[in-house]
């Protein structure tokens, strides 16, 4: 049975080196005589499983010390309620930062627990760029400042991170959903208050969601906020408050020795410039045949969207595509036309494949 090019935008790919090594541990985890689904979360053996991931990821991005790492479910959606809800402590307003799809949910949710300020917004270019850093204008007091810093439906990802102090804010703490593009390439966690990303599109299966966090943010929840949910009572109790998503979490664990292999995540980051690059390029040299919409130093390295000019050719680029082995195509039902997820465990292979098919269909339809 051949494996599929799968660029859907998550559940996503994972390295087929760690899907092998999974189904060589199903029945025995290192001679535990199970399967790690099978585990006491609190047993010694999943409890170093947890303990070794963690440590990988804290080596992987140099998470510093004063940083807690959280092993949480509820997906990227639960953290847009929870952020707030542990976050804005006697405040009453956070400011938001909307460039696509996801920043505009999460400025949404908010909006049921405090005054939502929008300190910048690209709504007006139909979402296509990160407004630049000196038009962004905040509140007086906001608790913290939230950004996407990757629209996963849009292909719009951060060239940059923002400095508080250029704007006159220089203790603000800056809330990131890095969902589709963390470990995809280096970052200074401690520009970050707070990092979430669910880990279904770069890191390993659905059902767990990453928090790091600094731990002077933490001990500020609400009355109302759910106790599992509350930072705090989760990183004191090393994400075990309730049973954590352990099979992810064991996943998630194998995927960072992946790319530690790989040479961290300068080398993750050196091939995905190289993907984007020649995916990018394909759509650029197509003389009009392809498009891609977003402002040139805004583009997804992750989450490529194209459109095609001939529009009565989507129906046939997808059948063709799926016949070439090329699935999960298709652009988010919100924005239609498609869309090429390229995460760290989508081969360069692939995306030459990809590029093929696209310049061979080009050639017989254009
Ligand atoms: C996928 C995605 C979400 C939603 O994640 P869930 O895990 O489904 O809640 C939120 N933000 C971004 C940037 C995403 O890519």
């Amino acid at each position: 049975m051949a494996r599929l090019w799968n660029f859907s935008a998550g559940p996503a790919v994972l390295p087929q080196e760690v899907l092998t090594q999974v189904q060589g541990e199903m029945l025995d985890w290192h001679g535990s005589g199970m399967s790690v689904m099978e585990m006491s979360h609190r047993g010694r053996e999943f409890t170093g499983i947890i303990e070794q991931a963690e440590a990988d990821l804290r080596t992987l991005l140099s998470v510093p010390d004063n940083y807690r790492i959280l092993f949480m479910q509820g997906g990227a959606l639960a953290e847009n309620a929870l952020i707030p809800l542990n976050l804005l402590g006697k405040k009453t307003a956070a400011d938001y930062v909307v460039t696509g799809s996801w920043s505009a949910k999460s400025a949404q949710e908010a909006g049921k627990y405090c005054t939502v300020n929008l300190a910048a917004s690209s709504q007006t270019d139909g979402y296509t760029s990160v407004p630049a850093l000196q038009s962004w204008q905040l509140s007086d007091d906001p608790a913290y400042l939230f950004i996407c810093t990757n629209e996963t439906i849009g292909g719009v990802e951060y060239g940059f991170t923002p400095d508080m102090a250029t704007l006159g804010h220089p203790d603000l703490p800056i809330v990131a959903d890095m969902s589709s593009h963390i470990l995809s390439r280096p970052v200074d966690v401690s520009k970050y208050g707070l990092i979430f990303g669910g880990a279904q599109k770069n890191i390993g299966p659905a059902g767990l969601t990453l928090v790091i966090v600094r731990d002077d943010l933490l001990g500020y929840a609400r009355r109302e906020c759910p106790s599992a949910f509350d930072f705090r009572i989760v990183a004191d109790n090393g994400s075990m408050y309730n049973t954590p998503p352990t099979f992810a979490i064991y996943v998630a664990g194998l995927v960072f020795q992946w790319i530690k292999r790989q040479g961290g995540l300068a080398a993750m980051e050196q091939m995905n410039v190289r993907k984007a690059r020649t995916l990018y390029q394909a759509i650029d040299d197509s003389a009009g045949f392809y498009r891609n919409p977003v402002e040139l130093h805004s583009r997804s390295r992750m989450n490529v969207p194209f459109l095609l000019a001939d529009e009565t050719l989507y129906d046939m680029f997808l059948a063709e595509a799926k016949q070439a082995g090329l699935v999960s195509l298709k652009g988010h039902k919100s924005v239609g036309g498609l869309r090429a997820s390229i995460y760290n465990a989508m081969p360069e292979e692939g995306v030459k494949v990809l590029v093929e098919f696209m310049q061979q269909f080009a050639r017989v339809r254009g």
